[in-house]
């Protein structure tokens, strides 16, 4: 386990997403159960001919065969997924992973790069943020100027965001929202959604015409998850329904209307690939200090996470797309 692990308290939310894991279980196959998921065609192109590349904790992943989307088939049922979020148990855990000095620290920055991408995208100001969580991206644009509207179905981080950091938001899918925006963000949301057409066609209908929407959904394209397979920490097939490349992210928006207007990625995750390759548990927390290709990847830690920003390696895509007028 990392120090950051331990320090924003990830350690206790994996013990108990483990468990919700396993509940979803059948016990006769060891495989999703029949009665919480389905089989879908493929969520971006519809297509039905898809190859499964592993199965994790009785969850099997595909990649659809026509446009390379990686995806969780089958898929766990929308009102599992919903369940899920408004019923506590790891996402409340996840809520004082969040609000850890820590967490809050990388947040607030990431956040400040975000919203400098978006001043030129300002329009009139209105925002809206998909998913807001405990409302710290809602709360720091509305220090630069912004008038922002959160939803979120967590009832811990709702009543963070509204009595902590004292941001509008409600507890209302956006199919039931009304209303016009110059900014939708979606900030590690759409990897959750059951149907992402469906709810880009949302996001498209409350933004003005030529309005952005910025995404972070986790890279299935990064370093880490070309090296630790199941292994890495973002397939959780429970969790996280879509697995995105920066091209299958590009395809799925331009089929909605949407314009991509740039594409980056961040995070390097090198410390789990690490641990891997010294034959060590990803995420174990060992310390391979020692080893030649460690010690060498350390000392250049800087230029070798510029070098996978360069190619796209890291481990969370971020994107930004205009609505086409
Ligand atoms: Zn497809």
């Amino acid at each position: 386990m990392t120090s950051l692990d331990r320090e924003t308290g990830r350690d206790r939310y994996f013990a108990q997403k483990e468990r919700e894991l396993d509940a979803l279980l059948d016990p006769a196959t060891g495989l999703v159960s029949e009665r919480y998921a389905r089989l879908v065609p493929c969520p971006s192109c519809a297509g039905s001919s898809h190859t499964e590349l592993f199965v994790k904790r009785g969850y099997p992943i595909v990649r659809c065969d026509d446009c390379g989307l990686v995806f969780s088939n089958p898929q766990v049922v929308a009102d599992v997924v919903l369940d899920e979020y408004r019923e506590g148990g790891s996402n409340d855990l996840w809520v004082d992973v969040l609000t850890s000095p820590r967490q809050l620290e990388l947040d607030r920055a990431k956040f400040a790069e975000i919203l400098d991408e978006l001043e030129p995208h300002r329009g009139d100001g209105r925002l809206l943020d998909v998913g807001t969580s405990i409302g710290l991206f809602l709360s720091l644009a509305g220090e630069r100027g912004w008038q922002g509207l959160g939803t979120e179905f967590g009832r811990r981080a709702l009543a963070y965001a509204r009595d902590e950091l004292g941001v509008e938001a409600v507890d209302t899918p956006i199919e039931r929202l009304d209303g016009r925006f110059d900014v939708v963000t979606v900030l590690s949301v759409l990897e959750h959604v059951n149907e992402p057409r469906a709810f880009l066609r949302e996001v498209a209908r409350l933004l003005e015409p030529g309005g952005a929407t910025y995404l972070i959904v986790p890279n299935v394209d990064s370093l880490a998850t070309r090296v630790l397979h199941e292994r890495a920490a973002t397939f959780d097939g429970r969790n996280h329904l879509l697995y995105f490349s920066p091209r299958t992210l590009r395809d799925l928006l331009e089929r909605e209307g949407f314009e991509v207007v740039s594409t980056r990625t961040r995070v390097a995750s090198l410390d789990p690939v690490l641990e891997w390759l010294t034959y060590d548990e990803p995420y174990g927390g060992a310390d391979p200090a020692g080893d030649p290709l460690v010690d060498a990847v350390r000392a250049r830690r800087n230029d070798v996470e510029r070098l996978l920003e360069e190619l796209d390696l890291g481990y969370k895509l971020h994107c930004l797309a205009t609505k086409r007028a």
